[in-house]
């Protein structure tokens, strides 16, 4: 749905953009708000707000969006690894002098006795992987692609979507949404035997279980690290941001 007028465009992807949208719905129930979202997923989120769905046409397609529906006020809500929305977003908002902010989960912490060892980006977790280890790989469809060529360790993949590209045929494909059970995490790394835990540092609770049963299992951590993101105004909480938007749209009449 693509109204004319649209007071809040909302790029989602993820759990607290959902929060958001149904926070910023019942505080402003006059406002039009538009979910955007990249249709990577067949399974998407039912929001009490319009939603369109699809690539926008990078930076030039996104700033002829907003001038087009008079887009007063852009919240980026997407996922932290989501970096090029995230750049297309900072660069449209500027072209076109609208206010932008970004919701942004703070990092996980590791805590006293967790073995987190860093890693750059995925190609960097990739080549960090000792020669036959089991590793428990928490990557997306696309990132799995750094870590194919690795025939030499044993990987169980879970991504929502399957891959584009074959995986190893003794690697295991579990095709899941992250679970939220610490005792579900723990028996699926028991179960494949699992010594190294991949994963990205997302942020957030929903897929924090896996890291409590590292934890719990005492197993190794190669936490990738986000990307850089474009300088913008971020607040760390759904609370936040809804209260910022009311302070934004004050400032840009309709
Ligand atoms: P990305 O690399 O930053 O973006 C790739 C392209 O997908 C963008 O250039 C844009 O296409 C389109 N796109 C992304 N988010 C969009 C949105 N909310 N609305 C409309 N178009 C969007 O993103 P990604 O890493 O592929 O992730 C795709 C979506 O999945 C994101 O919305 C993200 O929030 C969500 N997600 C990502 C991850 C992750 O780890 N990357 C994890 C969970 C959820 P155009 O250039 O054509 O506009």
């Amino acid at each position: 749905m693509n109204p004319d007028k649209i007071d809040v465009l909302l790029l989602g992807g993820t759990f607290e953009a959902r929060r958001l949208a149904t926070a910023l719905n019942e505080q402003f129930p006059g406002l039009t708000i538009v979910a955007s979202y990249a249709g990577s997923v067949q399974d998407l989120p039912d929001l009490p707000v319009p939603m369109r769905i699809g690539g926008f046409g990078g930076i030039d397609g996104l700033t002829n969006y907003l001038e087009t529906h008079n887009v007063r006020l852009v919240i980026d809500a997407t996922h932290p690894f989501a970096s090029q929305m995230s750049h297309h977003a900072a660069a449209a908002a500027h072209f076109t002098s609208r206010p932008l902010i970004r919701l942004e989960r703070p990092e996980w912490q590791p805590q006293e006795g967790d073995d987190w060892q860093n890693a750059a980006d995925m190609p960097a977790a990739a080549d960090s992987l000792h020669s036959g280890s089991r590793v428990f790989l928490a990557a997306g469809r696309k990132e799995i692609e750094r870590f194919v060529h690795r025939h030499d360790i044993f990987a169980l993949t879970r991504m929502i979507e399957p891959p584009d590209i074959p995986l190893p045929d003794h690697w295991h494909l579990e095709l899941a949404r992250p679970s939220q059970s610490v005792q579900d995490e723990i028996q699926l790394m028991q179960r494949h035997y699992i010594s190294t835990l991949v994963c990205k540092n997302s942020g957030g609770t929903r897929s924090f279980a896996k890291l409590e049963a590292a934890r719990a299992l005492k197993l190794p951590v190669i936490m990738v690290q986000r990307p850089k993101l474009p300088k913008s105004d971020v607040y760390g909480s759904v609370n936040l941001i809804v209260s910022q938007t009311e302070h934004r749209l004050r400032q840009v009449p309709r």
